[in-house]
Order: C-alpha cells, then sequence, then structure tokens
C-alpha cells in the first residue's frame, strides 16, 4: 500500500477535517435523500432494509401490502442527526421505531409538515415533507463506513470505524485510534485483502467477516459507477440474525459527472434546503450556512477554505460563506450582500475576493449599490487583490462608506473577528 502523506488534516492514518470542511465539500456536490441513496444501493445488491415512502398525503395504501415486525419511521431531509433531532412542534426525534403498524400514520403526522431541526440543520430546521417506513432490524452492533474523495491522498480512501452510528468527528477528535483510513488506489480497486482488513477493524467476527467485505466491495461498485465523491454509511450494522446491513445512506455526487449521471441528477429535489441556499443558486451562487458569526463573502471553494482557516484560526467561526465563482456583475454581488445580512447570526461580514477572472471593481459596484439600497447592519471587512484592485479600493474609499479596506488576508481575518466578537 502507498505510503500515506502526512498532513494536519490527515495523522497517522486518521482523517482528522475540521468540521466545517466535509460540509463545505459535500454541499457543493449533488446529494440525495435517503430513499435515493437506497434505492441505489439496493440496485448494486447492498444488503438494507426493505422500504415504502410516505408522502404529505398519508395514504395507507401505500403500506397495504407492506409487513414487518417492528417498523422504523425516518423522516427525509438532507441532512443527518435526524434521530437525535426534534421538530418544531416539539416532537422529539426524526427516527421512531414501533410495533404497531397503526401508529406508522401517527408518528408520520409529527413529521410531515413539520421543521425537524439537527446538529446538521439551519437553526429553524428543515421542511419534512416525506417519511420513509422501513422493515425495522434488531441491530448488535453499529459501525460506521464511508468512502470518499481525499484530497490529501489524491484520490479515494474508505474510511471506517467500529464506532459507528455517532458524529464520526467527535469520534476523530476524542478515540482517534478507533478510527482507520485506507487509501485505494483507483485502478486496483478495493481487494478482497482489504475488504477482510477493513470488515475485521469493524470488529465482525466468523462469517461475518466475508459477509461485511461482500458489502464493503458493492459499495465500492456502486461509488464508481455512480460518480460519487462521498458515500456514508453510518451506521452499518450487524443485526441479531447475522446479517450486514446498511441502515443509513449518505451519497455525494460529482457535479462534473452531471452528463453522464442523467438519471441520478434528475432526482434533486430541492425542497426543504435553506431558502438562501435555492436563492444563491438561482443567482448561480453557493451559499453554505455554518454556526459562527461572520458572514463571508469569496471566490471559489479554494478561498473559501483558506478564509475559513484563517477566520478559525484569529480565533472566530464562519456563519455562512457565499462562494461568487467566476464571472458575477455587479447585481448578483448585490443580491449575494443582502443574503449575508439577512443573517441573523452575522455580526461582521468578510469580504475576501482574489479577482482572477473577476473584476474587482464589479465587487466594489455591487457592495456600493447594495449599502446605498439599505443601509448596512453589519460592518464590513473588504479585502480586494488582483484583477483591477486598486480601481476598487478607489470606488470603496471614495463612496464615503464606513468600509473597512485591509490588503493583508491574515489582518483582514483577525479584525472581522474583532469586530465580530465587540458585537
Ligand atoms: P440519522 O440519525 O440521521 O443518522 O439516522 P439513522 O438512519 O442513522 O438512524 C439513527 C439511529 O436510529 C441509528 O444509528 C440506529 O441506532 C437507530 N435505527 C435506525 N434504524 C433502525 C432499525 O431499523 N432498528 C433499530 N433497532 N434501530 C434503528
Ligand atoms: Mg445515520
Amino acid at each position: 500500500m502507498a505510503a500515506l502523506k502526512q498532513t494536519k488534516y490527515f495523522k497517522n492514518n486518521t482523517w482528522l477535517a475540521p468540521k466545517y470542511r466535509p460540509q463545505i465539500i459535500s454541499r457543493r456536490h449533488l446529494n440525495l435523500q435517503e430513499y435515493h441513496s437506497k434505492d441505489l444501493l439496493k440496485k448494486h445488491q447492498v444488503t438494507i432494509q426493505n422500504f415504502r415512502l410516505l408522502d404529505a398525503s398519508l395514504d395507507p395504501k401505500s403500506l397495504s401490502d407492506f409487513k414487518a415486525n417492528e417498523y422504523v419511521v425516518k423522516a427525509q431531509i438532507l441532512a443527518g442527526g435526524r434521530g437525535k433531532g426534534h421538530f418544531d412542534n416539539g416532537f422529539k426525534g426524526g427516527v421512531h421505531l414501533t410495533k404497531d403498524p397503526k401508529e406508522i400514520l401517527s408518528l408520520a403526522k409529527n413529521m410531515i409538515g413539520h421543521k425537524l431541526i439537527t446538529k446538521q440543520t439551519p437553526q429553524d430546521g428543515i421542511l419534512v415533507d416525506k417519511v420513509m417506513v422501513a422493515e425495522s432490524v434488531d441491530i448488535v452492533r453499529e459501525t460506521y463506513f464511508s468512502i470518499v474523495m481525499e484530497r490529501s491522498y489524491n484520490g479515494a480512501a474508505l474510511v471506517a470505524s467500529p464506532a459507528g452510528g455517532m458524529d464520526i468527528e467527535t469520534v476523530a477528535e476524542k478515540t482517534p485510534h478507533l478510527l482507520k483510513t485506507v487509501p485505494i488506489d483507483i485502478h486496483e480497486g478495493i481487494t478482497d485483502s482489504v475488504a477482510k482488513e477493513v470488515a475485521e477493524f469493524l470488529e465482525f467476527k466468523g462469517p461475518l467477516v466475508n459477509k461485511c467485505a461482500e458489502e464493503i466491495k458493492k459499495l465500492w461498485q456502486l461509488f464508481l459507477k455512480v460518480d460519487a465523491t462521498q458515500l456514508e454509511i453510518n451506521p452499518l450494522v450487524e443485526t441479531d440474525d447475522g446479517r450486514v446491513v446498511a441502515v443509513d445512506a449518505k451519497i455525494n455526487f460529482d457535479d462534473n459527472a452531471q452528463f453522464r449521471q442523467k438519471d441520478i441528477f434528475a432526482l434533486d429535489d430541492p425542497t426543504g434546503t435553506d431558502p438562501r441556499e435555492r436563492e444563491a443558486a438561482a443567482l448561480n451562487l453557493s451559499f453554505i450556512d455554518m454556526d459562527g458569526s461572520i458572514g463571508c463573502m469569496v471566490n471559489g471553494a479554494g478561498l473559501a477554505m483558506a478564509t475559513m482557516d484563517l477566520i478559525v484560526l484569529s480565533g472566530g467561526k464562519p456563519a455562512n460563506f457565499l462562494d461568487l465563482g467566476g464571472g458575477v456583475g455587479k447585481a448578483q454581488v448585490s443580491a449575494a450582500l443582502r443574503i449575508l445580512e439577512s443573517d441573523p447570526k452575522v455580526k461582521t461580514i468578510f469580504v475576501n475576493v482574489f479577482g482572477g477572472i473577476i473584476n474587482c471593481a464589479t465587487i466594489a459596484d455591487g457592495i456600493i449599490a447594495a449599502c446605498k439600497e439599505t443601509p448596512p447592519k453589519n460592518p464590513l471587512v473588504i479585502r480586494l487583490e488582483g484583477n483591477n484592485s486598486a480601481a476598487a479600493k478607489k470606488i470603496l474609499e471614495e463612496s464615503g462608506l464606513p468600509f473597512s479596506i485591509i490588503n493583508d488576508a491574515d489582518e483582514a481575518a483577525k479584525y472581522a473577528v474583532k469586530l465580530a466578537q465587540k458585537s
């Protein structure tokens, strides 16, 4: 096996990505609801629970031929942590078990049409419009298994942990010895011995080792076939009747593969996603919500991550980031600023733009237009470098608006953090 490059985020074969990184990466790639992901798993012969779907019509007919000893009722949203979440109507938990088929509809009623709030959703939650009803499995153990495109390895890697069912970032932070990362050569794929090694690390024993190895190999085939960037099964469980079952599934897809994954991209369902995200997407911008206090306007995912790093290293936390991308116009910049301003968590706005294709003067014009229309609630720290930056700074200075224009990115981040802490 090739030696791993050790980086700040990848030490002792352990993936130590800061919380926001996977969020940034995954949210930029198509994300499917659990029931869609499980349809794909089933097509690739991965062992899942049989299931049906209920929508807002709560039509019992959709369950008429569905019988099980016990059922699991699961709210469908594009975020994890549902089991431990709660609804805006006070109902607790987005995952419920019941043996009584009559109770299914009442559980679903508490979920559909309400917002589910979890650690991974925006603060006010995500509206649930579908519920999965699956035959429950009796779980002996929960493990974690995922395949991700890992930048520090320039390719795919398996990430596995016998401590499944919980927040994997916490496992990485608190008990890194329970997390194993195995880089995979894309041409070689997952060999029998790697699949077995991972199954054993997941603490499967006896005949379950081979069963788990088979599931892992099928998941790898699926990962390749659908151009996934991340495929996460949390939990991959051992059942009391000696099976290995994928109980939860999250798959992200490479947006660049849209042309050859048309059926999958057609499943993209924006209902329930953050309205600001949709508003930004309609303007060809990408918005990602986080939980800090600094609103970030940047261009490009690389600069976005560097900006997040600078803020975190300066002792602050990003509230969100809005990626302007390449060829934006003045109106889009103004709209971007309004989206950031509308976030009540935001205490300071940090504009960090490097003009390559983008003309910095366009950014300056867009910011000024938005501020003239509605005076900004938050202080703005602006760093513009690159294409036409001198003219842009002049435009900002001459506007008479109270911007803090700082050339050095480090210094600008520190100042934005200081302002956010003051207010
Ligand atoms: P998440 O909370 O959004 O990650 O949703 P999951 O699908 O992972 O479910 C959360 C937790 O509910 C799992 O970790 C299990 O502990 C439990 N759970 C889910 N499905 C079943 C099931 O069929 N049987 C049992 N006994 N527990 C389940
Ligand atoms: Mg889960």
